[in-house]
């Protein structure tokens, strides 16, 4: 049993490799999140392999779906499945039904992307989708606003003002960021700036978007640092706690500190 993933195109035809067309016209079935648009990548490229429908509402009947094929290859709507889309649940799941997976090198929006900002390469974090709302999504903007590396991330045209704000008003309006919109296609555009510039650059978001932050050049500090500069701004005791939380410190440290800090408090 053999499960090929194969990156297709983002946005330009043309981005396909040769090894991935042998790939699609080999297996003896393409499954992919959409029949439609794979379907039309292979009749431009006159690929007779007829498509399975596997998207994430679907997944859940994989082993079903696929039990009457030896050798499947996967596409996911644009570039390297796995990466911020069902992918990656498939290629676990192959592994525990014991199939071998390949993944064929190809097309992802993250990588033009990085290398299009014009930022650090050297060392980046690839962050996909911050999580929509709550705890969770503040959590992480204080996690990465901690990093001092190149960050990577996906976005939606109708919520990227409102990361535009998040990571402005963590990361501080003039941080350095590029936006890439419409990779590979006609409007391709890559604006690079501050967080304040690009949200009044984009006013209207239309397209697909990857956001590519600047590294933190004093990364905020961990836990211990991250007190003390709270304490400095006056805050103590629960609103030091809460404070804490929000930015990411984990629950028994930030109430060890908070504790901390009023013991302190109670000695000066
Ligand atoms: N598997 C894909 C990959 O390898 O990049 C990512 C799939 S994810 C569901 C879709 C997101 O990728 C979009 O919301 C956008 O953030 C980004 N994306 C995909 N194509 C893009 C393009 N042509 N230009 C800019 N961003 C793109």
């Amino acid at each position: 049993m053999r499960l090929v993933l194969v990156p297709t195109p983002i946005g330009n035809l043309e981005d396909i490799t040769l090894r991935a067309l042998r790939a699609l016209r080999e297996a003896e079935v393409v499954a992919c999140e959409d029949t439609r648009r794979t379907g039309l990548l292979l009749r431009h490229y006159g690929i007779p392999t007829p498509t399975l429908r596997l998207d994430q509402h679907t997944l859940g009947r994989a082993k079903e779906l696929l039990a009457p094929y030896a050798h499947v290859a996967y596409a996911t709507d644009a570039g390297t499945p796995g990466i911020s889309d069902p992918g990656a649940e498939l290629v676990r799941m192959a592994l525990e039904w014991g199939w071998r997976v390949e993944a064929l090198p190809g097309p992802t929006a993250l990588i033009p992307a990085l290398v299009a900002s014009g930022l650090p390469t050297h060392r980046f974090t690839f962050e996909g989708f911050l999580p929509k709302g709550g705890k969770e999504r503040q959590e992480r903007l204080w996690a990465l606003a901690r990093e001092g590396r190149t960050a990577v991330l996906y976005e939606s045209p109708h919520r990227l003002r409102k990361t535009l704000e998040d990571l402005r008003e963590v990361y501080g309006p003039r941080h350095p960021v590029a936006v890439a919109r419409e990779l590979s296609k006609v409007h391709e555009e890559v604006f690079r700036g501050s967080l304040e510039e690009a949200l009044a650059h984009f006013g209207e978001p239309r397209g697909e978007f990857v956001l590519v932050l600047g590294p933190k050049e004093a990364p905020l500090p961990e836990g211990q640092g991250l007190a003390q500069a709270l304490r400095a701004q006056g805050l103590r005791g629960k609103a030091l706690f809460r404070a804490l939380l929000e930015r990411g410190v984990p629950r028994n440290e930030a109430y060890r500190l908070s504790l901390a800090s009023s013991e302190t408090m109670e000695e000066e």
